[in-house]
């Protein structure tokens, strides 16, 4: 049976790019069995040599930087700046893992304190590998949300086998190529390409653990289909941030910060600012964000002076612009945009909304693209109840003066990650977990937390052959006696 190739087009000429051919889903389940082979042999390679290869896949990625670069900006529709940067942060997050993962899976002695009266030795502790880590990606950053990932997957001795989206199905063949010419052993990472057929037929094929990047329906599906296998996964999923303005927040700086917060990827990165919650009078704050919003130059990106370039696809256009026109029925304001502009290429301008009932924010959550909705509250408190009172917790901001004030916040907000005074960037920091809270998932890349998802943990007690153990059978009034007095000792009745 023959399977239609993969069509990459450029989402801001609507050319082809090229193709690439589809995994046929019945071959993914070989692809898995060739990957649990090369990951046993790879688990039994020391730090040094894991280490080593992955190095070289790290100084090979750095070289082929600039062409993956223009890879994304041609199939993601990303300005140039914004591309290159995606690639530095990628090569950040593996060279984290290159240069600290050995600390963070170095085993660790458990002493036994004072349960050593209970006669519990201590124990030591390891990160095994979980075995083969099936990933399922988005498009939106196809380097940087899969590379450092894969480099984590593998330092801590497991095999990979994933699927980039489907659209960004260049970008993620230009990625295996550069892990394929690493020298890693045959199989070790493999990556097969299709969409959701194929996905699923990656979930069938039973990896050890799973990872989903993408949005909250689908990935709900997928970890479905993997818990009614047993296999646990990590999730990331939609995000729909709030930024919390405080009256004593500087105007020009918040308001340049939260311009390039909402529409940077065109909005549609997973940690953009999508809610401006202004403690006070919201219009100077939406008049503000409308004008920035209308200074922005959308484009083609393959153009220096751009700032925007297109969305990702007719459909993903389509549905975000449903979801805008839902919101203004529900009594939301146009201040900027909210309206597809003409092609070729699947452009929208950067919309900004005011809102004065929570109406029009329930109708635009989960929008992926370049809008903002601005709204006011009369306190802190109720803005921090807004911002918690829905089902998305991935990142959120807080913007003011009082450090103390906004840390305060801050630590009120549900969101894996927030800011004070910044936006976005803080989220490629290679150390610092990464990850959503409520329906925004679950787990955690980056950094340590980051490296142990894809480990089990285990831990082997040893008590030295000769020394006292007191049998324990038959029991007796005096074992009884010496229980109690442990009890007592240690937790002595207030
Ligand atoms: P998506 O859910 O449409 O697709 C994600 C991936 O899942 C694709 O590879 C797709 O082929 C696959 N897939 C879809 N349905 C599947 C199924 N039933 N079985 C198996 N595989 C399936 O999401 P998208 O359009 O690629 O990405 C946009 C969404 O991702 C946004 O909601 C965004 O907020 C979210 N996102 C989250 C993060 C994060 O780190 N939390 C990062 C980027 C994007």
């Amino acid at each position: 049976m023959m399977f239609e190739p993969l069509i990459a087009r450029n989402p801001a000429t609507e050319a082809e790019l090229g193709r690439v051919p589809t995994t046929p889903p019945g071959r993914v389940a070989e692809v898995m069995a060739r990957a649990r082979r090369a990951q046993a042999r790879w688990a039994d390679q020391s730090w040094r040599e894991r280490r080593a290869a992955l190095k070289r896949w790290w100084g090979l990625l750095s070289r082929e930087a600039d062409a993956l670069a223009d890879g994304i900006r041609a199939e993601v529709g990303k300005p140039r700046v914004e591309a290159s940067s995606e690639m530095a942060m990628a090569l950040d997050g593996i060279r984290w893992t290159v240069d600290h993962g050995h600390r963070a899976l170095g085993e660790e002695v458990i002493g036994a304190g004072w349960q050593r009266f209970l006669l519990i030795p201590s124990a030591r502790l390891r990160y095994r590998p979980v075995g083969v880590v099936g990933m399922i990606g988005t498009w939106n950053y196809p380097v940087f949300l899969n590379a450092p990932a894969i480099a984590q997957a593998l330092a801590a001795g497991n095999a990979v086998v994933w699927k980039p989206s489907e659209l960004a199905s260049l970008v993620g063949l230009r990625l295996q190529q550069t892990l394929d010419a690493a020298g890693l052993p045959e199989g070790l990472v493999a990556a097969v390409f299709g969409g959701p057929e194929v996905g699923g037929a990656l979930v069938e094929a039973g990896p050890d653990k799973g990872m989903f990047t993408g949005g909250i329906g689908n990935g709900r599906r997928v970890l479905e289909a993997l818990a009614s296998r047993g296999i646990p996964a990590l999730a990331e999923l939609s995000g729909f941030d709030p930024a919390v303005v405080l009256p004593d927040a500087p105007r020009d700086a918040t308001l340049r910060a939260l311009t390039w917060g909402a529409f940077v990827g065109s909005g549609q990165t997973c940690v953009a600012v999508k809610r401006v919650y202004v403690v006070g009078d919201p219009d100077p704050w939406a008049e503000g964000l409308a004008e920035s919003a209308r200074r922005l130059r959308v484009g083609d990106p393959g153009a220096a002076d751009v700032d925007l370039g297109p969305m990702i696809s007719a459909a993903a256009r389509d549905r975000f612009d449903a979801t805008v026109r839902a919101a203004v029925e529900a009594g939301a304001r146009v201040l900027a945009g909210g309206m597809p502009a003409a092609g070729p290429g699947w452009f929208y301008p950067p919309t900004v909304l005011l809102a004065d009932t929570p109406e029009p924010e329930s109708r635009l959550a989960g929008a992926f693209g370049p809008v903002v909705l601005v709204r006011g509250f009369p306190d802190p408190d109720a803005a921090v109840a807004a911002a918690n009172s829905g089902i998305y917790a991935l990142a959120a901001s807080v913007w003011g003066r009082d450090l103390r004030a906004a840390r305060d916040i801050a630590w009120r907000t549900e969101a894996g990650t927030v800011t004070i005074n910044e936006a976005v960037t803080p989220t490629g920091h290679a150390a610092a977990p990464f990850g959503g809270m409520k329906a925004s998932g679950f787990g955690r890349t980056h950094g340590v937390l980051g490296l142990r998802e894809f480990t089990q943990p285990q831990v082997v007690f040893t008590r030295r052959p000769r020394s006292f153990r007191p049998q324990l059978f038959p029991y007796s009034p005096r074992l009884e006696r010496a229980l109690s007095w442990y009890r007592r000792l240690f937790h002595p009745p207030a």
